[in-house]
């Protein structure tokens, strides 16, 4: 088994990740095992953001780190709430507070101008100075509707309407999500590509 670290003490991320990964010949470790923090997320793109949260993993354990960054994006708001999705209503945000505030600002926009749409980037590093880190990245569009609907998913779901589905995200059952989702497309991309290139 190849060694690999992630950029994240999400359990649920290690869950999802390491069930892929299994598959493929890699042991995948929390940074937290390596007495490794969460870094700052200081970049203004979601590539930028996954790169520095794997390259601090790498550097600190001298594995191959997987990190990943997502969040929402908004076209009427010039695609805000963006990589500040988790802290939209700012300090002690929290999903609650995300949504009442993302509903105040759309609440006069036309609702064929609440165009939305999911981001996820997945990237693994080989090593620190790695210059040529693989991206992995899927996109999910919607629609952002002024009331909640459905109790599934997390974050913006109950507000996230498919036209194609006709319902939320938050709606879906959790092997449909996976199968539709930013996320999933990232992840299966990964797959894709770690099994055809390996690390
Ligand atoms: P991350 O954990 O730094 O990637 O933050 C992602 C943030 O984007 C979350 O806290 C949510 O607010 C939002 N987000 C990302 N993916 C989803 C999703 O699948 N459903 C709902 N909200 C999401």
């Amino acid at each position: 088994m190849k060694r690999l670290v992630l950029a994240s003490g999400n359990p649920g991320k290690l869950r999802e990740l390491s069930h892929i990964l299994d598959d493929l010949g890699y042991e995948l470790h929390p940074q937290s095992e390596f007495g490794v923090s969460e870094v700052a997320e200081t970049g203004t793109t979601f590539v930028e953001n996954a790169i520095i949260k794997a390259r601090h993993a790498t550097t600190h354990t001298d594995l191959p780190a997987l990190a990943d960054d997502s969040g929402i994006e908004v076209d009427a708001l010039d695609g805000a709430p963006g990589v500040y999705s988790a802290r939209f209503a700012g300090p002690g945000a929290d999903d609650a507070s995300n949504n009442a505030l993302l509903v105040e600002k759309l609440r006069t926009v036309p609702a064929a101008q609440r165009t939305a749409r999911y981001r996820a980037v997945i990237v693994l590093l080989r090593h620190a100075a790695d210059p040529s880190p693989l991206i992995c990245e899927g996109s999910w569009e919607g629609v952002i509707q002024l009331e909640p609907a459905g109790t599934g998913g997390f974050g913006y779901d109950p507000y996230f309407y498919l036209p194609q589905q006709g319902c939320t995200s938050a709606q879906l059952s959790r092997d449909e999500k996976n199968r539709l989702s930013h996320r999933g497309q990232a992840l299966t991309e990964l797959k894709r590509r770690l099994a055809e290139h390996g690390v």
